[in-house]
């Protein structure tokens, strides 16, 4: 081996370089490797050649445990002590971020813009920089301060008698004895009672079981300069009561009008609390749609799954949920709304008229009549019957089996959730607008998109309101811009991070190192070319370079052409895989790489050897399977043809739907009728030829394990 690694490194200063000596991690043959600092270093070689052993198990290993031991003992105890990977030493090591594919995010709450740091930025625009709008009646929220609603008063209803009234109850239920009760001691005379004026009485008290509407008559008055102090002092008086609210009705029409110190609507008098970045988070009890906790979907009864097949009665098993006909209650109860419409439980679901159908499904107004024949007893028995749905919701609620779950999950389907639409957030958070759009209208942007968006917003807003917003937006665009910069701009922030590929998870992470402008870092990287388009390659190089003048060092394992013709430094690593590779083939610039005789790769990128193109190629044997009209994603009705027995390719740019046809539709639609999957394809017309295949296996980039002690036979 000695003679192999006496090629390049000469030129290189000696404390400018990350020394390995000695690495005999996995089958790594006690090699010495240099990799020159601040540079962009690729490690390649063949599948197994021991790449990812000295570039994970060996440099980030170490790094890690390093970093690990400058904990004290006592946090060690918690976290444990790494092992020392197999290496004589490392000089020079810095600290050591991986940026790798697996580190896939299953958490439905974590989304491209929470792990970008991006969607906060933009909580904080909004708590800072939005105007609210009432969602009752689309108006502009408004707040004054107490002198600001007195010259209101003053000018609004000059000459008028009016009431200043303190709103203290609002649409609740209650008797509120204790509360009429106070107001009695504190010396107030009256009060309005779902708009009527009383007297407080003692003992007085309202229908408990009913929603009202209370506010207490402060003062009544003409609105006039000479009393200003009288009306000065009520304003105060209303303002303690109210908690920041006023009511002034006029004494002649009724009409009434609300001021606030707090953020109000004009009209409705619902008020605001004081915006907070997090109002606008949907992972927050503050932010987060009451309806869905956040999530933007509920699991929903999907009637199709709960009546398949409606050519069968319900003696027959047409309900699943309840199967076959057994001597039971509900049965009875069945049969009882079914004797209603003249129909019976052997008659076909397909044949039953549609109300019957939703009367078994959702329940019945009345009691139903169960006949004394069917029960056995001396008169007709009266039941209350709520309907499949009710009781299905039931044991989702309430039985908190895994068996209980998991039989009432095969009833369900996810969909948009009704109350926010799918935009996560309560309504009173979504009726923050900056411009023209509210937080999560931007989330739903593709990233490019927002970058426009962002680019004009500020023409739109109030100078106030631009100052503040300035940095913040400056903040975002950065990040935008990294975030496009790895090709990433089809993304949109509100894309869960669970639905990524490998690749473009380990993108954003790239993107999001850059953004947090660390130095004297060492990013080791794990293909980062994988799964991307040339033209989208040529932008993650740049990106890398970027990290690079940052004042890092960059080790990628690669096997891509271009990165490789790119790198300032290449390590080849082989010769073969497992016991025949390990070994240090050579290292240097790409030139030497080439220049080397024994090096695979450098007889590769020099053109000494080149993969060639077939003579002929297989063609199809006439069996095809067509699928027509996809729809999912940004596939709008295409169609595809694939022909069978051969090996077809698709391919296209990042974020072409290349993946969405694959594994969205054409996988799903395959598993679920070849290997009875439980899984929901995306939309599409029609599939032809699926009679033609047996089953469908699917080799994806999921990651077997790599450090976890996996081997290929396990
Ligand atoms: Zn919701």
């Amino acid at each position: 081996m000695d003679n192999i690694n006496n090629g390049h490194n000469g030129g290189m200063q000696e404390d400018n370089v990350i020394k390995v000596v000695g690495a005999r991690v996995h089958n790594l043959k006690n090699i010495d490797v240099t990799i020159p600092r601040d540079q962009l270093t690729v490690i390649t070689g063949l599948s197994g050649s021991g790449k990812s052993s000295l570039a994970f198990d060996t440099i980030y290993a170490e790094g890690q445990r390093r970093y690990i031991e400058t904990f004290s003992a006592y946090a060690r105890n918690f976290i444990g002590g790494l092992e020392r990977p197999d290496v004589d030493e490392i000089q020079g090591l810095s600290p050591v971020i991986s940026i790798e594919q697996k580190t896939v995010n299953r958490n439905p709450r974590s989304t491209v813009g929470t792990t970008t740091e991006i969607y906060d930025f933009f909580r904080l625009l909004f708590a800072r920089a939005a105007t609210a709008y009432s969602y009752v009646t689309g108006e502009k929220m408004v707040k004054y301060t107490d002198e600001q609603i007195l010259q209101l008063l003053l000018k609004d209803y000059a000459g008028q008698p009016v009431y200043i009234l303190a709103p203290v109850v609002r649409a609740r239920k209650g008797h509120y004895r204790e509360l009429f009760d106070t107001l009695r001691k504190k010396g107030f005379l009256n009060v309005r009672v779902d708009g009527e004026n009383l007297p407080i009485t003692a003992g007085m008290k309202v229908d408990r079981y009913k929603n009202h509407n209370i506010e207490v008559v402060v003062d009544k008055l003409l609105v006039q300069p000479k009393d200003d102090e009288r009306l000065k002092k009520s304003v105060a008086t209303a303002m303690k009561q109210g908690e920041g609210l006023l009511m002034i009705m006029d004494k002649e029409t009724g009409a009434a009008k609300y001021y606030s110190k707090r953020l109000m609507c004009p009209t409705s008098g619902i008020s605001y609390g004081d915006p907070a970045p997090n109002k606008f988070s949907f992972n927050s009890p503050e932010g987060a749609c009451p309806h869905c906790k956040g999530l933007g979907y509920i699991n929903e009864i999907d009637l199709d799954k709960v009546m398949p097949d409606r050519k069968l009665s319900i003696y027959e098993g047409a309900i699943v949920p309840l199967g076959k006909y057994k001597n039971q209650m509900i049965f009875w109860q069945i049969d009882a709304i079914l004797q209603k419409y003249e129909c019976q439980l052997k008659t076909p679901v397909a044949e039953l008229p549609e109300e019957a159908i939703n009367e078994i499904l959702y329940g019945s107004l009345g009691n139903i009549r169960i006949s004394k024949e069917l029960v056995h007893t001396s008169s007709d028995y009266f039941v209350e019957f709520n309907g499949i749905i009710k009781y299905l919701h039931n044991v989702m609620e309430n039985d908190d089996s895994a068996s209980g779950q998991k039989w009432a999950d095969q009833f369900l389907a996810v969909v948009k959730c009704p109350e926010c639409k799918g935009q996560r957030l309560n309504r009173e958070s979504l009726s923050y607008r900056i411009w023209d759009k509210n937080i999560s209208e931007l989330a739903q942007m593709d990233l490019s998109e927002l970058k426009e968006w962002l680019g004009q917003v500020e023409d739109h807003m109030e100078p106030q309101q631009r100052k503040i917003a300035q940095e913040i937006v400056k903040e975002i665009r950065t990040r935008l811009d990294f975030m496009i910069d790895v090709g990433l701009e089809y993304l949109a922030l509100d894309r869960q991070s669970a639905t990524l590929s490998g690749g473009e998870s380990q993108r954003i992470r790239l993107a999001t190192q850059i953004g947090s402008q660390l130095v004297n870092v060492l990013y080791i990287l794990d293909e980062p070319s994988i799964g991307l388009h040339q033209r989208d390659n040529a932008k993650l190089l740049k990106t890398l370079y970027r990290l690079r003048d940052l004042g890092n060092t960059l080790v990628v394992v690669e096997h891509d052409e271009e990165t490789m013709r790119e790198a300032d430094h290449i390590v080849d690593i082989g010769p073969r895989a497992g016991i025949h590779g390990g070994q240090l083939v050579c290292q240097g610039t790409v030139e030497e790489i080439c220049a080397n005789p024994d090096s695979i790769t450098g007889a590769y990128l020099s053109g000494r050897k080149k993969i060639e193109v077939p003579k002929t190629r297989r063609t199809s044997d006439g069996r095809w399977i067509h699928l027509k009209g996809c729809r999912m994603n940004n596939l709008d009705g295409t169609n595809f043809d694939i022909p069978l027995g051969v090996l077809t390719c698709v391919t296209g740019v990042s974020g072409s739907g290349k993946s969405t046809f694959v594994n969205g539709i054409l996988y799903k639609i395959l598993a679920r009728d070849l290997n009875r999957a439980k899984v929901k394809p995306g939309s599409y017309e029609k599939i032809e030829g699926i009679e033609n295949l047996d089953k469908v296996i699917v080799i994806d980039q999921s990651p077997i394990g790599r450090t976890d002690r996996s081997n290929p036979a396990t």
